[in-house]
Order: C-alpha cells, then sequence, then structure tokens
C-alpha cells in the first residue's frame, strides 16, 4: 500500500476492512479491561495501555506521517505536554516565539517549576536560532506556518543546527497535516497535532496526536502515554479516523477557496495586509513551498482597528466568530481576544497582533457564496476605516 499517494492511503490502509467481519469501518472496542489467560500473555489487559481502536489511529497517522509510533491523546495539549515530559530537570528547550498560546502556557508557566528551562527565539532567524542554543539545550520547537501570522519556518536548516548540537526537532504540524507537509522526511525527530483541527475537521472531536520514526522516543513516549493516562477515547478515535477519510478532499478544496478569498482582500481597500504563505511575495513563500505540497487554508489580513473589526464580524454572515480552525465551516477569529489575549498589548502589536487583525480558517462553502459576504460586509465600514491612495499596503505583511 505504502506505493499509493496519500490522498489513495487515507482510504486504503491497513484499516481498510476489520478482518473479524469484512466491516469497512474501525470497530469501536468499548471495554476498559480484557479477559486474560492464567498462562499465555494477551496482547491487550487495560485500555489505558491498548486499546484496538487507538491502536488503529496511531498506526494509521504514523504511516501517514511516514512514522514508525504513533500515540493518541486526549487533546493537542496533553500531546504536547505529554512529549514534553521526555525533558528532564535542568535541560533547557527553545521555542518558537509565537508559539501556540497553550504550548506557551505549559513551558512557561508548568514547566518552569519542575526545572525545564525555555527561550522563545524567532525561528525564521537562523542566526537567532543558533545564538540561543545552550549546553543543556535538548529539544528545538518548531510551528510552520505560525499562528496567526503564518510566519515560515525552514524544517531541515533547524534540524541541522538541532542535529549539530545533539538536540532532537519537535514540529507542530496542525496547520499543514501530513496531507500537505511531512516533517519527518524532513530529519524532524517528532511531529505533534491538533487533530481537533484540520485532521478530524469537523468540529466535534479534541484530539491530540504524536508521531515519530526514532525507536528509542517511540519507546520512551510510549511509556509516557501509560504513566499520564491522557489518551484518547475509543469513540473520539473513531471519529478521527472517520474525519481522516477525507483530509486530503477537504485540505484541496478549502485552500483553493483561501487563494481566492486572500486574492480578494488584498485588493480592498478595507484592508492592509494580508499574511498567506500561497503568495509569492510572503517572505517565507519560497521555503513553504520547498517543504509543502500547498498554501494551507488559514490566513490572516487586518483592518484598520477594533471598530472596523466589530462592524466587520458583526456584518458577515457566514463564516462562524469562534476560536479553533480546520473545519468544514468557514472560521473567522479574533487574535486579540480570543488566542492571544493573554498577551501584553505592547508584546502583541510588536508581534504584529494588532487590534485590527483577524484570522480565518477557510472551510468548504462555495468561494462565491464567501467572496459575496466578505464584500458585503466590508462595504458596511465607514470611510475612515479605508486605506486610502498613497497608503502603504502590500499582500504580504
Ligand atoms: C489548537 C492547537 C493546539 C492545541 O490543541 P487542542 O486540541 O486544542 O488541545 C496546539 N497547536 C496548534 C497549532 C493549535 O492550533
Amino acid at each position: 500500500m505504502t506505493d499509493h499517494t496519500l490522498q489513495t492511503r487515507l482510504l486504503h490502509n491497513d484499516y481498510k476492512f476489520d478482518p473479524a467481519t469484512g466491516g469497512v469501518s474501525v470497530p469501536v472496542q468499548h471495554a476498559s479491561t480484557y479477559h486474560q489467560s492464567f498462562d499465555e500473555p494477551t496482547k491487550y489487559d487495560y485500555s489505558r495501555s491498548g486499546n484496538p481502536t487507538r491502536e488503529a489511529l496511531e498506526n494509521t497517522i504514523a504511516q501517514l506521517e511516514n512514522g514508525t509510533h504513533g500515540f493518541a491523546f486526549a487533546s493537542g495539549m496533553a500531546a504536547i505536554s505529554t512529549s514534553l515530559m521526555l525533558l528532564s530537570q535542568g535541560d533547557h528547550i527553545l521555542i518558537s516565539e509565537d508559539v501556540y498560546g497553550g504550548t506557551f502556557r505549559m513551558t512557561h508557566d508548568v514547566l518552569h517549576r519542575f526545572g525545564i528551562q525555555h527561550t522563545f527565539v524567532d525561528m525564521t532567524d537562523l542566526n537567532a536560532v543558533a545564538t540561543a542554543i545552550q549546553p543543556n539545550t535538548k529539544v528545538l520547537y518548531i510551528e510552520t506556518p505560525s499562528n496567526p501570522l503564518l510566519n515560515i519556518t525552514d524544517i531541515q536548516a533547524v534540524v541541522k543546527l538541532a542535529k549539530a548540537n545533539d538536540c532532537l526537532t519537535f514540529v507542530d504540524n496542525t496547520f499543514m497535516t501530513p496531507a500537505l507537509q511531512r516533517p519527518l522526511d524532513l530529519g524532524a525527530d517528532l511531529v505533534l497535532h491538533s487533530a481537533t483541527k484540520f485532521i478530524a475537521g469537523h468540529s466535534d472531536v479534541v484530539a491530540g496526536l504524536a508521531v515519530t520514526n526514532n525507536e528509542k522516543l517511540g519507546e520512551q513516549l510510549g511509556f509516557l502515554q501509560n504513566a499520564f493516562g491522557s489518551i484518547l477515547g475509543p469513540h473520539d478515535c473513531w471519529l478521527v479516523l472517520r474525519g481522516l477519510k477525507t483530509l486530503h478532499c477537504r485540505l484541496e478544496q478549502s485552500q483553493k477557496t483561501a487563494e481566492k478569498v486572500a486574492t480578494f482582500l488584498s485588493r480592498h481597500p478595507a484592508v492592509q495586509n494580508v499574511y498567506f504563505p500561497g503568495f509569492s511575495t510572503h517572505p517565507g513563500h519560497p521555503t513553504h513551498r520547498y517543504q509543502c505540497d500547498g498554501p494551507g487554508a488559514v490566513l490572516s489580513f487586518q483592518l484598520k482597528d477594533e471598530e472596523a473589526v466589530r462592524t466587520f464580524t458583526k456584518r458577515v454572515e457566514v463564516p462562524v466568530f469562534a476560536v479553533s480552525l480546520g473545519a468544514v465551516e468557514t472560521i473567522l477569529s479574533y487574535p486579540k481576544a480570543m488566542s492571544h489575549a493573554s498577551i501584553p498589548k505592547g508584546e502583541r502589536e510588536k508581534r504584529g497582533i494588532t487590534d485590527g487583525l483577524l484570522r480565518l480558517s477557510v472551510g468548504l462553502e462555495h468561494p462565491e457564496d464567501l467572496l459575496k459576504d466578505f464584500q458585503q460586509a466590508l462595504k458596511s465600514l465607514q470611510p475612515q476605516h479605508l486605506f486610502l491612495d498613497g497608503r502603504v499596503r502590500s499582500e504580504v505583511r
């Protein structure tokens, strides 16, 4: 099966049908414990340590990421937090400065208490990365594209620095999924996912995944998964497996529409900057094209100020106004008040997360319906919310 493309392997893999019945959907095994034989060892004994439905998901994601060991967790944060438990007291981790808020909180407010040190660094600046590596640095932690400004980190270049310094590279691949980016192929040691987003894709399950191709790391992570116990339940595993089947076609459709929406927004006088890795003017575009199979379906754009954002979000009808991304429905979020609310204003604005910034995760609606909706909502803005001639505008930043 491995010579098939990923699009086909999403459907035709080791779990194509249930060998016991021929059923073409993985059975949901709810049992928490298993009847054992007194003399013979049994494959399963207790569901925290092993469950057939979870195993199906874990093996499937491992194969899709070209890894050898997959793990399913109760949330993306459970996958990330458990993986960070690979570190010990006195270790140091180098982490993207625009990392997901929950990962920021885990390193800054939790690991810190256990004597695990961290430095936030601009991962797009390789000199800064090289300079920040310390003798006790064990992990370089990347997110690319980053959130919400879609900055691109060169995975292979960071891996090279990591290997030269005896460090591991972890990549949060939530925005791209294995359909568009496979970090293990680029030398990374561990791939992490919030499967809540594109992988499951239907806004109906919270889940996390981790994959490695390193035997030792796989063993250690398996031990930690069982020790920590933040496993994904069998029914949620099944929901993620079902979502995975349509991953490729959902992303194909959504990113095509995202390109149209991004282009439309970049030409509108009420929009200042559109951040989208698909634009050739995006500073990370060449790297992104090299390491990914598509731009993805997330973009951000800037309106004049909070008042413009208020008017626009009240007028717009199609998108859901919510946190999260990667769903069948288009989701509009306001980073200032949602994902990045805990960052002080000065720090936030320094990073480009202004009061006018909106993030859009494009879903499966007809592109024309979205464009018409955006057109009418932007039309309701006051003249003072337009960027008039002579203004500095670009399609990038
Ligand atoms: C949502 C998200 C997470 C956290 O995942 P949960 O499933 O919400 O715990 C981690 N990383 C990124 C990039 C995310 O978007």
